[in-house]
């Protein structure tokens, strides 16, 4: 599994619209909705996603934002990809967590917040014990509209998807939410934040 931070897995899913449009993102459905998609579109939409890349890059955040609201709606919502497992896919989200989705789970749920305090009580016995500092697991960092089959999902913290950050980390990326909602402004009110956060202190 390559290791990826949340600069390349943006860079990684601009790579696959471009694919897209050759017939080779290997994503079929991914494929005609690229194609079918009218060249002004297209292009608008690849704008957006290498702005949404240049800023990510100046942040380097350890968790990739959401892609651009705009973006993705116009990928899945008003194009009719109602396929989870290909817009899974197209967003590299791992296998497990997408099964997970599809049995409805389409929101943090009671499970995983009862999985939250756990993790809670680990990294308090981390601080007692002088392991850790107090500000160094701050908040577990998601991208928005991504639910984990765990919190713990190896998988999903491999692909940078799941992260518990420092405070120093969350600061980062509250401002880096702030940047990307100021530069890319969207009416698709399904979502105005980039992140989903669950806070542990
Ligand atoms: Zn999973």
């Amino acid at each position: 599994m390559k290791i990826m931070n949340g600069v390349n897995s943006i860079g990684e899913i601009l790579n696959k619209i471009t694919n897209a449009k050759k017939g080779k993102s290997g994503i079929k459905s991914i494929d005609t909705i690229i194609q079918k998609m009218d060249d002004q579109k297209y292009e608008y939409i690849l704008y957006r996603l290498n702005k949404q890349l240049e800023i990510v890059k100046k942040y380097n955040p350890s968790v990739r934002p959401a892609i651009d609201p705009y973006v993705s709606s116009e990928l899945g919502v008003y194009s009719g990809l109602n396929n989870i497992e290909d817009y899974g896919a197209l967003m590299n989200y791992p296998d497990c967590c997408v099964k997970s989705f599809e049995t409805a789970r389409f929101g943090i749920d009671a499970e995983h917040l009862k999985e939250a305090e756990l993790i809670k009580k680990e990294i308090k016995n981390e601080v007692i014990n002088g392991k850790i500092n107090v500000k160094d697991k701050c908040a577990i960092i998601m991208p928005s509209g991504f639910i984990p089959c765990s919190l713990n999902c190896k998988n999903a913290i491999e692909r940078n998807l799941i992260n518990i950050v420092s405070y120093d980390e969350q600061i980062n990326i509250i401002e880096l939410e702030n940047k990307l909602s100021q530069e890319l402004p969207h009416y698709h009110g399904a979502y105005g934040e980039y992140y989903e956060k669950i806070i542990l202190l």
